[in-house]
């Protein structure tokens, strides 16, 4: 772990922090994604950024408030940053080039993750990506993501085990994404966070049997 305090963080607002939030950098390189989130006139941090060899900075202490969910919702909570741990990962993201995970970035992911969810009571449907509160705005850390081994085999947030089934009315699914925790204002934008959460390789926006057999899944597994 190597200390790269941040100037960009305040107190929290809330006294629970139940919220992992995961980024992408989407910059060209990692130095200048850290230079970016100390830079007291961007007004954006993370707790932490790891670099796509596995080292891992620390910018703000987690009793703190960083600044790196902006504008967004879920499960109707709209001070995500000051409930949340945000982890930045070094990738140059959809704009500059997006490319897989590093197996070292993931590994030192995974030992950290597992250390945050013993110092703070986050509920594995609360590990979310920023694309997930954010739908219209955000695509990190996008569908190249491992959230399947992450969930499966690390016990790291959730994946779904689902059959496909018949698409219920275009209302239920919404009630039933928003119910797990999407703001459903787009309700394609939505549709295609999910998708790249949990149903990776097929973004279409589109309420199709395997989409909602995942969503019932999910809220199964909430019950
Ligand atoms: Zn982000």
């Amino acid at each position: 772990m190597i200390l790269r305090p941040s100037p960009n963080h305040e107190p929290r607002r809330s006294a629970i922090v139940d919220m992992l939030v995961l980024h992408y950098t989407g910059m060209l390189d990692g130095p200048g994604a850290l230079e970016r989130l100390c830079d007291p006139a961007t007004k954006v941090s993370a707790h932490y950024v790891i670099e796509e060899d596995g080292r891992v900075f620390a910018l703000v202490d987690e009793s703190r408030r960083a600044w790196h969910a902006g504008a967004g919702s879920w499960r109707g909570e709209t001070d995500i940053n000051s409930r949340s741990i945000g982890i930045e990962l070094v990738n140059p993201g959809h704009e500059f080039g997006y490319r897989p995970f590093p197996y070292p970035q993931i590994d030192a992911l995974i030992e950290l993750t597992r250390g945050i969810l013993v110092r703070h009571p986050i509920p594995p449907r609360n590990v979310v990506a920023h694309a997930d509160i954010a739908p219209t705005r955000k695509e990190d850390p996008g569908e190249l993501f491992p959230w399947q081994s992450l969930a499966e085999i690390h016990g790291i947030g959730l994946w779904p085990c689902g059959e496909p089934v018949e698409p219920p009315p275009v209302p239920v699914i919404l009630a039933g994404l928003a119910h797990y925790g999407y703001d459903v204002a787009d309700p394609t934008a939505a549709l295609v966070a999910f998708q790249r959460h949990f149903r990776p390789w097929s973004l279409t926006g589109e309420a199709d049997p395997e989409t909602c057999g995942r969503l019932r899944a999910l809220l199964r597994v909430m019950r």
